[in-house]
């Protein structure tokens, strides 16, 4: 799972972007990862993982991952194919969310692409990007199959109103993500992979002394993005790319003079995580305490998938623990002598914080 950084050019995002590489993981401890230049797999920050690992002693500790991949070159016109044009928008489309970064601080040296800071312009510009490209994709779509759909043929025949529909939404200047749709309906327009469709938040770009309701950029992101019940992180880029220069003695006293508890990344990346429809469940051994990423509603054998497809396969019953219950019991044979550890099923929605052993055949 991805998330995109869209934005305008001078906005931040590349500064964001490089914060957030360097605050990533080690390429050599994920070889599964193929890590290109313009990707970013950083590590979920959960605290939840050092009170597991205080009670259970592993040999190592083990974060969720997060990718995060730089779109650059966004500009007016690119869905008639300005700027890079139809690969920046062939590369969000592979995406699975999109962290829109908005310009909201004032500094005269850097130079705005339309003259002045107005994050909600700026906004409009790549949303109606998006929406143009989406649009040209539903026409070629409805071209592709009114015939078949006039001729019977069944998916076209269900895949034809779907389409007109969003190409109502489109030509009102209103984003897929925004109209009401079925799972039916969505999993026919899934592979379609349309640019609006893709859940976002906004990056609000501050400055140091921008992160209060004084800053109206940031209040006019805010106003936006909830008419839209969209999410807002406001975070300096700026700042952060010195958090991350800075040695870990450091960090702690830079961050205490700024007024901040953790880094803003920290709030970014979960942000992602949680945009992205993701959460998770952990595993607590002695050799390893492991947070796993899994879609929210992801059921138990699914999340033993993720740790190995046999696992889901074999998939017998999970010995399920809640987080709180392992914290408050000092560890699984607590929480089991307490009555705590629940034997769960194959239907089992697994629940964020599930501390999970799995039993399975092989
Ligand atoms: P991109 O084109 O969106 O990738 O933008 P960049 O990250 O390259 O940033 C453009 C310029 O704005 C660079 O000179 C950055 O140093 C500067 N910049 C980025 N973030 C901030 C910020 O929070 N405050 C200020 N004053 N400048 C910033």
């Amino acid at each position: 799972m991805k998330c995109g950084i869209v934005g305008l050019p001078n906005v931040g995002k590349s500064t964001l972007f490089n914060a957030l590489t360097k605050a990533g993981i080690e390429a050599a401890n994920y070889p599964f990862c193929t890590i290109e230049p313009n990707v970013g797999v950083v590590e979920v920050p959960d605290p939840r993982l050092k009170q597991l690992a205080e009670i259970v002693k592993p040999q190592r500790v083990v974060p969720a991952i997060v990718e995060f991949v730089d779109i650059a070159g966004l500009v007016k016109g690119a869905s008639q194919g300005e700027g890079l044009g139809n690969q920046f928008l062939a590369n969000i489309r592979e995406t699975d969310a999109i962290v829109h970064v908005v310009r909201c601080f004032e500094d005269s040296n850097i130079v705005h692409v339309s003259g002045s800071v107005d994050p909600l312009r700026d906004i409009e510009v790549i949303d109606t990007e998006l929406a143009l490209a989406d649009l040209a994709t539903v026409d070629k779509a409805l071209n592709r199959y009114r015939k078949p759909a006039q001729a019977g043929d069944k998916t076209a025949k269900a895949l034809v109103p779907v389409l007109e529909r969003c190409h109502a939404q489109l030509d009102a200047g209103r984003p897929i993500r925004a109209l009401a749709l079925s799972d039916e309906e969505r999993a026919l327009l899934k592979p379609f992979c349309l640019l609006t469709a893709k859940p976002v938040l906004y990056a609000a770009n501050v400055d140091e002394h921008g992160f209060g309701d004084d800053n109206l950029h940031l209040r006019a992101v805010r106003e936006h993005a909830a008419q839209e019940g969209a999410q807002v992180v406001a975070i300096s880029a700026a700042i952060e790319a010195e958090i991350i220069e800075l040695p870990d003695e450091d960090k702690a006293i830079f961050l205490e003079e700024m007024g901040m508890s953790e880094p803003g990344l920290n709030r970014l990346i979960r942000a992602a995580y949680r945009l992205l429809g993701l959460h998770t469940f952990f595993t607590a051994g002695v050799k390893e305490v492991r947070a796993w990423t899994i879609p929210i509603g992801a059921t138990a054998p699914q999340a033993a998938g993720v740790i190995h497809s046999d696992f889901e396969r074999g998939f017998i019953r999970a010995q399920v623990i809640a987080f709180d219950d392992f914290i408050r019991y000092r560890g699984e044979a607590g929480a089991r002598e307490a009555g705590k550890m629940r034997a769960e099923g194959k239907e089992y929605v697994v629940q964020d914080g599930d501390v999970i052993h799995f039993l399975f055949n092989v």
